[in-house]
């Protein structure tokens, strides 16, 4: 999905440049938006239904500076809202030849008020860190290398806020990512229109590039010369352009009167001067949420519901408690599991281990209540336990 290598020279070489976008979500070879290979698209959410996501922002400091105010994060989810509604202020700037193909996606974002284990959140998650800079190998989305855990991805939009290694503005996982990696990290002072931000990443354009990738998007280049992104009515393009280039920008590659689109939010142009998806882009991402599209889970998320579990909204320890089989003793050919932890389950793998030590079935997790069949168990005591390196929940149980 990323070419760690790659993208390190890249950003390290930008260094002692000026302030240039780096983003360094690239797509897999194999990875290619789908909404024109659809040729039936009668499964998809309809065009004019909005689509409301709900997103938790954790944010991980090291100093008090990147421990950034409510009222940044705030500011972020309104400029993403505006971004994805075609009512960014500065629309008015995006050439009218491209402006004709622009689009409001119908896709919102809101905190989130219900967490995982349906207690009431603000959507907002505040970890204190010794780590001084995060760069884009994951390590941010777990507890056990020093993060904070994504959140069940299947319902919630994970965005870590960080201090990220030097230019590096953000990165983002494509759909069909691992659910424990899944979601976006943006650089603390590109994040928002108010608080600590710093010029020329200052109108929240990051995360509107980035969800742009997280919703499948590629950069308008396809990451390769003169490439595509596989959106129709976006043109060709040489590479990624920065600054703020001037209209037309004429390239060996969109030899049209009108150039490139460097005013898209997949572009790294600055901040100020993107303003636009086009209807193709709207397309594709809305594919996402069809019912055979990855982020179809979102349309049930209970993010945005009322909390339905009156605890205290605390991190609990993962621990035994928090695991549950039943029945227990097992006497039917299928047992339920569950799995309560305050970061969701989805990814999790689990394996059921004999009293002789021995792995007798594993298994993934998919809900927080599964069935799972344990008709081929002889009669006897087992242990279930989550595998997962964060995690060492167990508990046992016995089968008749
Ligand atoms: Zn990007
Ligand atoms: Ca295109």
């Amino acid at each position: 999905m990323r070419l760690f290598i790659f993208s390190f020279i890249l950003f390290l070489g930008s260094v002692e440049l000026k302030a240039q976008r780096v983003c360094s979500s690239t797509s897999q070879a194999s990875y290619a938006p789908t909404a024109f290979s659809i040729t039936s698209q009668n499964n998809n959410v309809p065009i004019e239904q909005v689509i409301t996501i709900p997103v938790v922002v954790h944010v991980l400091y090291n100093s008090a500076t990147e421990n950034i105010s409510e009222a940044q994060i705030i500011s972020q989810i309104e400029a993403l809202n505006a971004d994805f509604a075609k009512t960014n202020k500065d629309f008015n700037k995006v050439p009218a030849v491209f402006a004709k193909l622009a689009a409001s996606t119908n896709i919102r974002f809101e905190l989130a008020k219900t967490n995982p284990m349906g207690q009431s959140t603000t959507g907002i998650v505040r970890k204190k860190t010794t780590r001084l800079m995060w760069s884009d190998d994951n390590k941010i989305k777990a507890e056990a290398s020093g993060g904070s855990t994504t959140w069940d991805a299947n319902s919630y939009l994970n965005v870590w806020v960080c201090n990220t290694v030097p230019g590096l503005t953000g990165y983002a996982s494509f759909p069909g990512s691992a659910m424990a990696t899944d979601g976006i990290v943006v650089r603390y002072d590109a994040f928002g229109t108010t608080g600590k931000i710093a010029f020329p990443f200052n109108k929240g354009r990051t995360l509107t590039h980035e969800v742009g990738h997280w919703l499948g998007l590629k950069h308008l280049w396809g990451d390769q010369q003169c490439g595509d992104d596989g959106i129709e009515d976006t043109p060709k393009q040489r590479g990624g352009n920065t600054g703020d280039p001037v209209f037309p920008k004429i390239s060996p590659c969109s030899p049209n009167p009108d150039g490139e689109m460097f005013m898209n939010y997949m572009d790294f142009t600055n901040d100020a001067s993107m303003g636009m998806f086009t209807e193709g882009q709207k397309k594709a991402m809305r594919t996402q949420f069809a019912v055979s599209g990855s982020r179809n889970s979102f349309l049930k998320s209970k993010g945005l519901a009322a909390a339905w579990n009156n605890m205290a909204p605390e991190v609990l320890p993962v621990n035994t408690r928090n695991l549950v089989v039943y029945p227990n003793p097992v006497h039917t050919s299928t047992m339920r599991l569950v799995v309560n932890t305050p970061m969701g389950v989805n990814g999790k793998n689990f394996a059921i281990i004999a009293s002789n030590g021995q792995v007798v079935k594993t298994g993934h997790i998919q809900e927080m209540e599964q069935e799972i069949d344990v008709q081929h168990l002889s009669a006897g005591m087992y242990q279930i336990r989550l595998t997962d390196t964060e995690s060492n929940s167990h508990t046992k149980f016995i089968k008749n």
